[in-house]
């Protein structure tokens, strides 16, 4: 059964908030369904349980669409385009991924067309690593400003990949940093803004995560297995 499975990643990270002296309800697990048919949703479903993470537009319309539920949440974890935008402002609870100001921008234009409202993250590249999307550490602040002075869209936290490696010690230093990060941002008391949300930690490094400040940790090898992108 999957919840067995979503339990022991759930002990862990109760074990890993009693090590940081954190408590256990201030952490959200995203179960990461990406890539796998919409009946693990629904069995997860039926244990309570509210959180899923998506990294396609498409996918996400339709598994949000097949669910039909007022009260699941789907969380848009990776990269947004522009012209995807419109599909997805009144579907996801929280967009994970917003790393520029046109992105910004197109969003705030759409929830304004569909009468919503927007929460966000902005994925940060600690890291530095080439391959992946996010904005660079030190053009933070400035595109947290920006994105402030929008109407209709509101940034909640940072999100971050880190690297995949088989020492999760390696990546502390990494989510220390995007806590410092928030910390600065936070003590700057922008309008609109709020840095209640770290999106950080996978099935690799969630533990270490959560040590270093996580509230949304997203979990999908852990809880549901290899994926098969054949
Ligand atoms: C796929 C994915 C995850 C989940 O990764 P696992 O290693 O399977 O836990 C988390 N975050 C993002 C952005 C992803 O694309």
């Amino acid at each position: 059964m999957l919840i067995d499975n979503y339990n022991e990643v759930y002990d862990r990270v109760k074990a890993a908030c009693e090590k940081s002296k954190r408590n256990i309800e201030d952490v959200t697990i995203i179960a990461v369904s990406k890539t796998k048919p919409v009946q693990v949703i629904e069995e997860l479903y039926e244990s309570k349980i509210r959180d899923f993470g998506e990294n396609k537009v498409q996918e996400l319309c339709e598994k949000y669409e097949y669910m039909d539920k007022d009260d699941i949440k789907f969380h848009l974890i990776g990269h947004l385009q522009r012209n995807k935008v419109k599909y997805i402002v009144d579907k996801t609870s929280l967009i994970h991924s917003v790393d520029s100001l046109r992105l910004a921008q197109q969003i705030s234009e759409e929830a304004i067309k569909k009468n919503v409202s927007v929460d966000i993250l902005i994925q940060v590249n600690v890291s530095q690593e080439e391959s992946k999307f996010g904005i660079d550490e030190k053009e933070t602040f400035i595109l947290v400003e920006e994105i402030s002075k929008l109407p209709n869209i509101y940034i909640k936290g940072l999100m971050t990949i880190a690297p995949y490696t088989l020492n999760p010690e390696e990546n502390r230093a990494y989510f220390r940093e995007l806590k410092k990060l928030s910390v600065d941002i936070k003590e700057k008391n922008i309008d609109n803004v709020s840095m209640c949300h770290l999106s950080m930690g996978m099935t690799g490094d969630f533990e270490v995560a959560v040590e270093e400040g996580a509230t949304l940790i997203r979990v999908g090898t852990a809880i549901f297995g290899e994926r098969n992108y054949n």
